[in-house]
């Protein structure tokens, strides 16, 4: 019944998270009556996000040139890393406005059953950044659940020999919570009880 191009929208549309069938017909039967360049603009801004965005080359936060918006900005306090599993952490974390200090995201968390290995994460590239002179703590905020703390038990076994403070936020976050949620309080809370890892 549907043409082979609509067709094929509606079965990419489907794959995406939370659409199911029925909103991919909507989507797909919206853009089709929408004006050309309403449809233009989604189909480029797809494409932008695949061809101009990549991982900073020093905190692999997400960027749009070399560097991201946090390592670029020469007010941020360079003594102090975050450490957070995935880019969209460095957004809620940003949201909140508590942090000062700077990033380092892993992409990810160990998680061996998974087949994810630490060399599967950015962690060397962490551990060389603790390594440099300005770098004084690190907070190991990844997410307060199995996998989170055994990613940062690794890193801190790693680190044994680096002479920086390693720092975990306190369980203001309910265990098994994903830091993405967090809100200023609960975070400045969780901050101001860190403790060492
Ligand atoms: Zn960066």
């Amino acid at each position: 019944m549907l043409t082979a191009p609509l067709q094929r929208l509606i079965d990419d549309l489907k794959k995406l998270p939370g659409i199911g069938a029925r909103s991919a017909e909507r989507i797909a039967f919206h853009l089709l009556k929408a004006g050309k360049p309403e449809a233009i603009s989604l189909s480029e801004a797809i494409r932008d996000i695949k061809e101009k965005i990549r991982p900073c080359s020093r905190c692999y936060n997400l960027a749009d040139g070399e560097l991201c918006e946090v390592c670029t900005d020469s007010r941020r306090d360079e003594s102090q890393i975050f450490v957070v599993e995935q880019p969209k952490d460095v957004i809620a974390l940003e949201a909140t406005g508590v942090i000062r200090g700077v990033y380092h995201v892993l992409m990810g968390h160990i998680a061996p059953l998974d087949g994810v290995e630490p060399s599967d994460l950015t962690i060397a590239a962490l551990i060389e950044r603790c390594k440099q002179p300005e770098v004084r703590e690190i907070i190991l905020a990844t997410n307060p659940n199995l996998e989170g703390d055994a990613t940062a038990l690794h890193i801190t076994e790693l680190l044994s020999g680096v002479d920086v403070r390693v720092t975990r936020p306190a369980r203001g976050l309910a265990p098994g919570s994903q830091l993405e949620y967090a809100n200023r309080s609960m975070l400045e809370e969780a901050l101001r009880g860190r403790s060492e890892f």
